[in-house]
């Protein structure tokens, strides 16, 4: 079904974004859409900034940065509530989105004056290593969690001496647009931090193959991604994709049940999140057990407005979204239920699908809404088959109060971040990203300006003259 009215997010031919309210489908914005030669333009202006950034004392960088940071904690509550507005996120998960770019700024400060090379023993000299900035990064940035993975993009970027370039989301610019007001705010160099709204198909293209573009941190679909990296790879052009999941949630019989089938480890953000548990693998010994829990819980979900008190989800991001989530719901499908709201919104209701075989579609592609499929397993070895039993990686949780079988289930797991006993994905201090096809490359943690850096290496002969 789709609404004459709803303009469409992703048509390149529009001069600019319309920005819906997901929650009421009202226009709350239009934002002018850049094309290539805004790209060029921003490059030289990026390049320019870059030097002397680059050149800066590093106490100098980092205090730049602190302040930045300072400016986003005054601002944390403006910022939660236009991430409500545009993205449809609970009240509560915007104000900790907000914190998490004000946090990471904090800890990528810290970083500025530890980016530090090595010494290593070489004969007739010395030998040091280098981490140089890369110049200008580029940032592509999707509309699930607009704020942090813009933050997570860039704020390392900047930390590490380079110039950053973002380029948000069709639906959902208006908090990139207002990071970038904020910096200048808090005194960062102009045109060192750009957000370039725009359709991917030309904003997001231009800047993968500016050659004045140094690096691309692409999250979004893993489609997309293979094209990004494709075009990177022609202009051998380094890459960090952040891709999607259909992450495992491993439940064994001796598990604490309740906390292990938390309906909200796939219904966080709609489901709309790359790390969701949309895959609930259940020791067949409490199959059943588990079923009844979800279909208790998930009848009890309230779903609504996504500013009001005592909601627990709110919409999905677009029609368009709500449509593709729907292809794998078929009205008549095996499932437990929730309830949406009717009317205006871009409403589906929390859903389970049960008794599909694990090849179906349902339960090997990601769905990105508030979908899950509750699949059997017998044992250890048929529980780590299934979990593995993915084109993905990204994430994954491990329930079991035998510490030997945690242990060898989550190193058995092929994925990035796994939880044992806890549904967590993601510290902006530790790493994070996807084996397989959910992506290459990390993001976070302590190595996450050392990502932005080519590692230099310089040799200085001690040889006197000659005798
Ligand atoms: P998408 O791939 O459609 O778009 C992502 C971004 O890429 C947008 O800014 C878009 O405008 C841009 N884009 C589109 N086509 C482009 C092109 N040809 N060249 C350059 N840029 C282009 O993804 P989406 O629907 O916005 O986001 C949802 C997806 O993101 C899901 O698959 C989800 O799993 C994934 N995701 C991954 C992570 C992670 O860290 N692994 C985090 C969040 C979301």
């Amino acid at each position: 079904m789709s609404h004459p009215h709803t303009p469409s997010p992703h048509h390149p031919a529009a001069p600019e974004l319309t920005v819906l309210d997901p929650a009421t489908e009202e226009v709350i914005a239009t934002v002018p859409a850049a094309d290539a030669a805004d790209v060029d333009r921003a490059v030289t202006r990026a390049a320019a900034a870059r030097t002397a950034w680059a050149a800066a004392a590093p106490a100098d960088r980092a205090r730049l940065l602190r302040r930045f940071a300072d400016v986003v904690d005054a601002h944390v509550e403006e910022l939660a509530l236009l991430e409500v507005r545009e993205a449809g996120h609970l009240l509560g998960n915007a104000r900790w989105e907000a914190g998490n770019a004000r946090d990471l700024l904090l800890y990528a400060a810290g970083g500025v004056e530890r980016l530090m090379g090595r010494q290593i023993p070489a004969p007739g000299g010395w030998n040091v290593t280098f981490h140089e900035p890369l110049g200008v990064v580029g940032v592509i940035a999707p509309w699930n969690f607009p704020m942090p993975i813009a933050a997570w993009g860039s704020f390392p970027a900047l930390a590490a001496g380079n110039a950053v370039l973002l380029k948000p989301a069709e639906t959902t610019p208006l908090t990139a647009l207002r990071l970038a007001e904020l910096a200048l705010d808090a005194g960062l160099p102009e045109h060192l931090f750009q957000v370039l709204p725009g359709y991917g198909a030309v904003a997001g293209r231009a800047l993968v193959d500016h050659p004045g573009v140094a690096k691309i941190v692409f999250t979004g679909s893993t489609r997309t991604g293979r094209e990004v990296m494709e075009r990177c790879a022609a202009r051998i052009k380094p890459v960090t994709l952040e891709l999607g999941g259909k992450s495992p949630n491993v439940v064994f019989a001796d598990a604490d049940l309740k906390r292990a089938v938390d309906p909200f480890s796939f219904l966080d953000n709609s489901g709309q999140d790359c790390c969701a548990r949309t895959r609930i693998l259940v020791q067949e010994s409490v199959y059943d057990e588990v079923a009844d829990h979800l279909a208790r819980e998930l009848a009890a979900v309230v779903v609504g407005d996504p500013a009001a008190e005592g909601t627990q989800m709110g919409p999905l991001i677009s029609r368009q979204q709500v449509d593709r989530v729907r292809s794998f719901v078929p009205d008549d499908a095996e499932a437990l239920r929730g309830s949406a709201p009717e009317g205006p919104g871009f409403w589906f209701p929390p859903t389970v699908l049960t008794g599909l075989p694990s090849d179906s579609p349902a339960a090997r592609e990601e769905i990105f809404g508030p979908v899950a499929v509750l699949l059997p397993f017998t044992d250890e070895a048929d529980a780590i088959r299934l979990a593995n039993d993915t084109p993905y990686g990204l994430s994954g949780s491990v329930w079991t109060r035998d510490v030997g079988r945690a242990l060898r289930v989550s190193q058995a797991v092929r994925a990035g971040n796994l939880s044992v006993n806890s549904h967590s994905s993601v510290r902006y201090w530790t790493p994070f990203g996807g084996f397989k096809q959910s992506g290459v490359g990390r993001e976070l943690g302590p190595d996450a300006l050392t990502a932005f850096t080519e590692t230099k290496n310089v040799f200085i002969s001690t040889e006197g003259p000659a005798q």
